[in-house]
């Protein structure tokens, strides 16, 4: 065993699917490392790190294997799936106690896929199947060692069970494939979940090449609040040749003169919104269009006019998504209207320095400001309100604990809440009339010029 591997690396694509010679196996969400199996143990990481120190517990190896080299992923299980967040805070510990204190905190666990190495001998050019099955002769589970278990042909039923247990995703790998040390290759590929959204087809813009018989492009929307179409972007990938036939005689048989709604784009069949199908996408623009959409179902069941703008989230929203991990936390991912009224709320908020913050709903949103010294409750007194990110609508309902490591870790409480009036909404002043229990009265934010924008002052006014 003086040789090093290098891992084998997946390759990502966009969505699952179901075919003969392919097997299907949890995506670990962990540190990828090769263990080096003989009288002891070496880890070696990605970059050829040697990290066995740091995971004491995983000697356990050399009492159920030998004279081996394994692949697989160090994960540490909280609730039943990896979570990657304690994993980077093990890491964090390097002197034997700390690390000692850890691993009885947050055992880790070596989740194994693949063998390279037995008895001096390399099994790399032997078919995945094949090595599989010398895999589970050869290593004993213990109560840190784990083989990964897969499934054969039906990978998109069990993508859907993974995504459900809030898993990352799946691995698709081909069967009869040797082991490409370093190489990213296409016999494995990776299929990560991504948010998806329910819309509608309201037209197809014109194929070229082999697509010319079908469409190039379909043009998607969504129905806004008051039931009006509104365009949300265009889906031009993820379609099977299956897929296209389908839905251009579909399409075909739809077609329309009159435009849903006005685009820029050029050569556009209008079609009656009939059809719904499920897309995929990262995340949407300011505008709130579709960023990287990729087609991956029809929806016979849904009924078009249920496709509301309601199911996306308000893009103003997404660096409060961005920030958050909803795996972890479990502050509100929502974004219903509560009451009629407008609302406001206080939250006491104890995280690294206590702090109240100021929330008040406009546009769909909740405006949010950090009030590091409270709310003034007296005429004379002027405090600083940072401005922050703006929160879903269900925050105002939010009381609980965010977890350590996590943005915003600490207890929030509700200090004050109810609904308010708006006297004046502009750019650097806002004056509100909030009926609290401890707010009441007329107060105003000014915005200040000096320095950092975010910064404003909250005082209460004269009413
Ligand atoms: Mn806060």
């Amino acid at each position: 065993m003086k040789k090093t591997y290098k891992p084998m690396l997946a390759k990502p694509t966009p969505k699952p699917f179901s075919k003969e010679g392919w097997i299907y196996e949890i995506k670990w969400d962990g540190f990828r490392a090769i263990a080096y199996v003989k009288e002891n143990l070496k880890l070696l990481s990605r970059n050829q790190t040697q990290i066995q120190e740091k995971f004491p517990e995983l000697q356990e190896l050399t009492i159920l294997t030998q004279n081996v080299v394994l692949d697989g992923e160090i994960v540490i299980i909280k609730n039943k799936k990896p979570d990657f967040q304690v994993l980077l805070e093990r890491n964090q510990a390097t002197k034997p106690l700390e690390i000692s204190i850890q691993t009885k905190k947050s055992p880790a666990s070596y989740m194994i896929f693949d063998i390279l190495e037995k008895n001096q001998k390399n099994l790399t050019n032997l078919t995945l199947i094949e090595r599989k099955k010398i895999l589970r002769q050869t290593v004993k589970e213990g109560n840190h060692v784990f083989i990964t278990d897969f499934i054969e042909k039906k990978g998109e039923e069990y993508y859907k069970i993974v995504i459900e247990k809030e898993f990352e995703g799946i691995i698709a790998k081909k069967k009869n494939s040797i082991y490409q040390p370093g190489t990213r290759s296409n016999n494995w590929l990776k299929i990560k979940k991504t948010k998806t959204v329910d819309c509608i087809i309201f037209g197809y813009t014109k194929g070229t090449g082999f697509r010319e018989e079908t469409f190039g492009a379909l043009i998607l929307g969504l129905y806004g609040l008051k039931n009006q179409p509104i365009f949300i972007g265009k889906v031009g990938s993820g379609f099977s040749d299956q897929d296209l036939m389908k839905l251009s005689k579909k399409l075909k048989d739809l077609k329309t003169r009159k435009p849903a709604f006005k685009t820029n784009l050029k050569d556009v069949y209008w079609v009656k919104p009939k059809i719904v199908i499920e897309v995929s996408y990262q995340t949407l623009t300011k505008e709130g269009k579709l960023r990287m959409p990729i087609f991956q179902t029809i929806k016979t069941q849904k009924i078009p006019k249920e496709c509301t703008t309601q199911q996306r989230t308000n893009p103003n929203l997404d660096p409060y998504y961005s920030k958050r991990d909803f795996s972890k936390t479990n502050e509100p991912k929502n974004n219903k209207k509560i009451e009629k009224d407008s609302i406001f709320v206080v939250q006491e908020h104890h995280s690294k320095r206590l702090h109240y913050d100021l929330r008040l709903e406009r546009e769909g949103v909740l405006k949010s400001w950090a009030v590091p010294k409270g709310i003034p409750l007296q005429k004379n007194l002027k405090r600083l309100a940072v401005e922050v990110e703006d929160h879903p609508l269900d925050y105002a309902k939010f009381e609980g604990t965010i977890p350590k490591g996590e943005y915003g870790a600490g207890t929030v409480k509700i200090w004050d809440k109810g609904n308010f009036e708006t006297k004046n909404w502009e750019n650097d002043v806002i004056e509100f009339l909030p009926k609290g229990q401890k707010m009441d009265g007329k107060y105003i934010l000014v915005r200040l010029k000096k320095g950092n924008q975010k910064n404003w002052l909250l005082f209460k006014g004269r009413e």
